[in-house]
């Protein structure tokens, strides 16, 4: 171990910080998804409203969460359901 760091190495270790920085410091946990309940990253969680989900799958939320409104729901997209 020299401690000298090559220009790539130097660069890539910039670009890991800033993807860590990225995923996980501006990034909170513990989200929950309206459909599974499990904790996600805040950026994993989709805004139902904002993303084209098919009538089976909307009705399917319906019949299952009846007293919920659905539009409001934040789900992630790697939730089981799904
Ligand atoms: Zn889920």
């Amino acid at each position: 171990m020299s401690g000298v760091e090559s220009r790539d190495e130097q660069l890539f270790l910039k670009l890991a910080d800033i993807e860590f920085k990225k995923k996980f410091l501006d990034n909170p946990f513990g989200y929950a998804c309206s459909i599974c309940d499990w904790l996600w990253f805040k950026n994993e969680l989709k805004d139902i409203s904002k993303v084209g989900i098919n009538n089976i799958f909307r009705n399917t939320l319906i019949d299952t969460f009846q007293n919920k409104d659905i539009q409001n729901f934040m789900f992630a997209a790697r939730a089981k359901l799904l």
